[in-house]
């Protein structure tokens, strides 16, 4: 059995056209299906998908990343697998296009979880990954396009993966910009393993929305703990938005469990999100 939802995050407003983005998600899932089709480790299929969406620039991550109030850009990321736990973070690295590949990186060949600010830049140079030389030039789409919002509204844009692979792995990936106009130096959840990224045995989650809420209840690792006591996937994925949505907050995730079962829930507008689940067909959609 092989599984696999991915999303673009959950900042999708009505009444916009993403025509664009359904048909680049709809791709990137073929892509993965053919690859876990061949026996593709889960952890290298999230992987390879949350860098596709980075570097398309559609979405607010990686390209299409918004800048932070100070002008620069600051980028979170974080993956982690069901079947041993292993985990690598990044949070608020600056001038790298691809933060979930850093993420991977400092699982791999660190000791450490998290790696941040100058230290995670300082990392990823020593592991030869090339830096964005001009960051005008590189930054060029999403962030900007979508950041007409009121201010102190926390909109918002991420992307993430979670999957199954034909071996019964379970992994998950996360990497975003973060909410529009934040502070220099603001985490959210994304890269906070349990909060905005969880894998164990029983689920992979990836969570997208106001990261402020999500933190405050470590929403992907209680997606799976519920899930864990018997709770169906989709219940436990229901409650933990329906209690970010009582505290004020608003956002999505997508979830996979060990049996091959998704679900792509969301409490905002939209949420830009593609998934399949064994021979079943690709959906993709936007609200
Ligand atoms: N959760 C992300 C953050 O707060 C943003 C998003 O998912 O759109 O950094």
């Amino acid at each position: 059995m092989i599984a696999l939802a991915l999303h673009g995050g959950a900042g999708a407003k009505a009444g916009r056209d993403y025509t664009t983005e359904i048909e680049h998600m709809a791709e990137v899932a073929a892509q993965a299906r053919a690859a876990l089709r061949v026996g593709a480790a889960a952890l290298d299929v999230v992987t390879d998908v949350v860098a596709a969406l980075e570097a398309s620039g559609l979405y607010v991550a990686g390209k299409g990343a918004s800048p932070n109030a100070a002008g620069h850009y600051e980028l979170d990321a974080a993956l982690m697998t069901g079947h041993d736990q292993q985990c690598g973070a990044v949070a608020a690295l600056m001038d790298y296009p691809s933060p979930v590949r850093v993420a991977r990186a400092v699982m791999e060949r660190t000791p450490h979880v998290l790696l941040a600010g100058d230290g995670a830049s300082l990392f990823a140079a020593e592991q030869g990954f090339e830096a964005v030389s001009d960051p005008d030039h590189y930054f060029t789409r999403a962030g900007r396009f979508e950041s007409n919002h009121p201010p102190g509204t926390l909109a918002h844009g991420t992307v993430g993966c979670v999957c199954l692979d034909a071996q019964g792995r379970l992994a998950a990936a996360t990497s975003t910009a973060g909410v529009f106009g934040k502070l220099p130096g603001r985490v959210g959840d994304t890269p906070l393993i349990g909060a905005g990224t969880w894998a164990d045995a029983n689920a992979a989650v990836s969570c997208t929305g106001q990261g402020e809420y999500f933190i405050r209840v470590n929403a992907a690792a209680q997606v799976a703990f519920r899930h864990a006591t018997g709770e169906a996937l989709s219940a436990a994925s229901d409650a933990v938005l329906a209690r970010i949505a009582g505290m004020g907050g608003e956002g999505g995730l997508i979830a996979v469990n060990a049996r091959g079962e998704v679900c792509v829930p969301f409490r905002s507008q939209g949420m830009k999100r593609a998934w399949f689940s064994g021979d079943g067909e690709i959906v993709s959609e936007a609200f």
